[in-house]
């Protein structure tokens, strides 16, 4: 009797070693482009197969927001709003009308400092280097003519969007790619996937933890030195993005312009050189980091402050670091 309890018991405890040996979880990782950006995907799988065909699910995934959002493909729904602005409303697929609905939602909270109608004034600021001298301020002043969050119209029975004003155009360089990470994170979640991390250049979707147990690290880049990490905070289920002014800019008469613009002034924002916002979805922390930059360091401060389970790090143009009340950062 005695014997074949300790039999079933090494039975037993054999079968704990193996089974866990075989469910040990493992991390894949994939970098590439993606919507003109480098892509980090990590996700945690228990080999290289199904690690592999889950990053290819997630890249799947992005290039079909890509496909849906791109304001450079002329055949993307969001390219036919634009041609279609004060002409006739456009029906777009159930996803990208709650994205404009989500937008909206965002300008009014941010007082219209993001706004995906900021787009017309793409036409005035160049932030590929062929810009060596600043718009004229008729120019300046004619291009928010077309700028305004209000006239962006929505159907909700018909699924449609329209764009009141001819000329006027969105586009959703600042949310865009924060969209697209929750959205492959949600998707490979749902197929069973445990942990992971989607970087769209520093927008950062995550769920789960590492395969040790530890919450995944996410680490500031330092906006003087983008090599080097500025700070390393943990976190877990949520996302974190960051808008810098040492991504795209120009300098003109020794001055530095950021390529996120204030709609109200048609004026690139100043003063501020990184922003990151922690939020549990990406893109919102990709919005409201915009949002910050136009907003400035005490208004964006006291506006994230306001809403709950949002958290913002800013770093000014003299170095300086602000964060919001429940924020504690131990610098590396
Ligand atoms: P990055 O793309 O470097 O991560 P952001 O997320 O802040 O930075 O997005 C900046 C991009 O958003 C700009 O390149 C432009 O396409 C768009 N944009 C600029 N200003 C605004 C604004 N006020 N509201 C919404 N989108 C904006
Ligand atoms: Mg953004």
């Amino acid at each position: 009797m005695r014997v074949k309890l300790l039999r079933k018991f090494i039975i037993f405890i054999l079968l704990a070693i193996t089974h866990h040996a075989v469910l040990a979880q493992n991390l894949y990782h994939r970098t590439l482009k993606l919507m003109g950006s480098r892509f980090d995907i990590t996700v945690s799988a228990l080999d290289s197969v199904a690690g592999n065909g889950y990053i290819d699910q997630a890249i799947e995934e992005i290039t079909r927001i890509e496909r849906m959002i791109s304001s450079w493909d002329p055949n993307s729904q969001t390219s036919l709003i634009n041609q279609n602005a004060g002409i006739k409303p456009i029906r777009v697929d159930k996803a990208l009308f709650e994205l404009v609905q989500r937008a909206i939602a965002i300008s009014d909270l941010t007082n219209g400092a993001f706004d995906i109608s900021y787009a017309s004034m793409d036409k005035i600021w160049k932030f590929d280097g062929s810009m060596s001298m600043l718009p004229s301020a008729e120019a300046i002043e004619s291009s928010i003519r077309n700028v305004g969050y209000q006239h962006i119209v929505l159907d909700q029975l018909q699924q449609t969007v329209f764009l009141e004003k001819p000329g006027m155009k969105i586009g959703f360089g600042a949310i865009g790619k924060g969209f697209a990470a929750d959205q492959a994170k949600l998707l490979l979640s749902n197929n069973g996937v445990e942990a992971g991390i989607i970087n769209a250049s520093g927008d950062m979707s995550t769920w789960g933890k590492q395969p040790g147990g530890e919450d995944w690290k996410v680490a500031i880049t330092n906006p003087y030195d983008k090599q080097k990490a500025y700070a390393v905070l943990p976190i877990s289920e949520g996302a974190v993005v960051t808008s810098g002014n040492y991504e795209k800019y120009i300098e003109i008469e020794g001055k530095r312009y950021s390529h996120i613009i204030d709609p109200r002034t048609g004026y690139p924002a100043r003063g501020i050189l990184s922003v990151t916002v922690f939020a549990s979805k990406a893109e919102l922390a990709d919005a409201l980091s915009t949002a910050v930059f136009v907003m400035g360091v005490a208004t964006g401060i006291d506006r994230i402050n306001q809403l709950p389970g949002i958290e913002c790090i800013v770093i000014d143009d003299q170095g300086k670091i602000h964060t919001s009340a429940n924020i504690e950062i131990s610098k590396i």
